[in-house]
């Protein structure tokens, strides 16, 4: 019996996480709970799964629950409570689902403790790759990617030495604009953006899936993850959502995996990893496979995509920096008080303004700080001459 950690449990990496312990009784049991804001939600997966730790970031949600928590039952409050469950809680797997930079604290303590992190929370990597795969290496740890693309590599690579990939190909959906023109993208709209084609997902990755923002960041993930050169990262926009990646060898060989567009997947293989469990979801479906189409990726359009590579030659706190510009442009754009395009056009901005440093974790968190600074300041510039036209 394994027993999990599920840090962003009401989310929908968490929430799917649960369905799937629900599905496996006796073999998986959740030993903690974590959310940041949440309560309502939290307390009924309390209810069902009774799990002896518990966090919850908000303080005041956390006052409301506290009494309606079983005798026994170990609260972590505020905003360290994350970081204070993973370095706390009796697991064997971290499925770690939370959304953002502010999951990068919790990847480290599991780490450090030498557990397994299954990791959706791609923000660690792109902030952090370059300190977290030593730190996991030191303390015999794994890293099991959640992010369906990584997930597919990582299966295409099993019993493969990566000194014998030619390249690897990531995919995109391309999203919901990958016919828009550069005029339509202009004018687009949040409730547009929102609207992903194949994937339910939380806004930030939907809007980052709509940029190909999301794409960029994986590229900055996939290198940590597998060591991989810019040369030997490709991405393709592959509309059906089915081939989730692909592995090209130096004989030519190609291997994909594919499946139908559904999260529960990867987070099964993570959660039964080196294993491979049966699970009662679709595979093979005519229907669904019948057409599988390829096309590359349109730079001038996508310009985000770019940043991604930019940041594999740059290096340093590049991917920190990158990510925190997304998270404010996203939010702002969320809020109407940017465009679109400006997305792409701010995160490249705050990424020439980046300082270099990066030596350890706090080196990256203050880089974190200081992009979303610049962030600010570069809409707060935009939307007054928005204002001024
Ligand atoms: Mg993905």
């Amino acid at each position: 019996m394994q027993s999990l950690l599920v840090l962003g449990s009401t989310g929908s990496i968490g929430t799917q996480t649960l369905e799937l312990v629900g599905e496996s009784p006796g073999e998986l049991r959740v030993s903690g709970l974590a959310a940041r804001s949440s309560s309502e939600k939290l307390l009924e997966q309390c209810r069902r799964f009774h799990p002896r730790w518990v966090a919850l970031e908000d303080e005041a949600a956390a006052e409301r629950i506290a009494p309606q928590l079983p005798v026994g039952t170990h609260l972590h409050r505020g905003p360290r409570a994350l970081e204070a469950i993973a370095a706390e809680c009796e697991y064997d797997i971290a499925v770690h689902g939370v959304v953002g930079a502010a999951g990068l604290p919790a990847s480290v303590r599991v780490l450090e403790r030498g557990k397994t992190l299954a990791l959706a929370n791609k923000e660690s990597l792109v902030m952090a790759g370059a300190l977290l795969m030593p730190l996991a290496q030191r303390h015999g740890a794994r890293i099991v990617p959640v992010d369906s693309e990584h997930s597919a590599i990582f299966q295409c690579l099993r019993g493969e030495r990566i000194e014998r990939v030619r390249r690897v190909i990531l995919t995109a959906s391309g999203g919901p604009f990958r016919k828009a023109t550069a005029a339509e993208l202009e004018r687009a709209t949040p409730e547009a953006a929102l609207k992903h084609p194949n994937w339910s997902m939380g806004p930030r990755i939907s809007i980052g899936s709509a940029t190909l923002m999301n794409k960029a960041l994986e590229v900055i993930e996939l290198q940590h993850l597998f060591g991989l050169e810019r040369e030997r990262i490709e991405v393709v926009i592959h509309p059906q959502s089915i081939v989730h990646s692909l592995v090209e060898f130096v004989d030519g060989s190609v291997i994909a995996q594919m499946g139908p567009p559904d999260m529960r997947l990867p987070i099964h293989y993570a959660l039964h990893h080196p294993d491979r469990a049966s699970a009662p979801r679709t595979g093979f479906d005519l229907e669904l496979f019948r057409r599988l189409e390829f096309e590359a990726p349109d730079h001038a359009r996508f310009p985000a995509l770019e940043l991604g590579y930019r940041c594999v030659d740059l290096g340093q706190d590049s991917g920190a920096v990158l990510n925190a510009a997304d998270e404010v442009a996203v939010e702002a754009f969320l809020k109407r008080r940017i465009g679109f395009t400006d997305i792409a056009r701010i995160n490249a901005a705050v990424l020439e303004r980046r300082a270099g440093r990066c030596a350890s974790v706090a080196d990256l968190v203050e880089a974190d700080a200081s992009a979303r600074r610049d962030a600010r300041e570069e809409i707060e510039s935009r939307s007054a001459a928005k204002e001024a036209s």
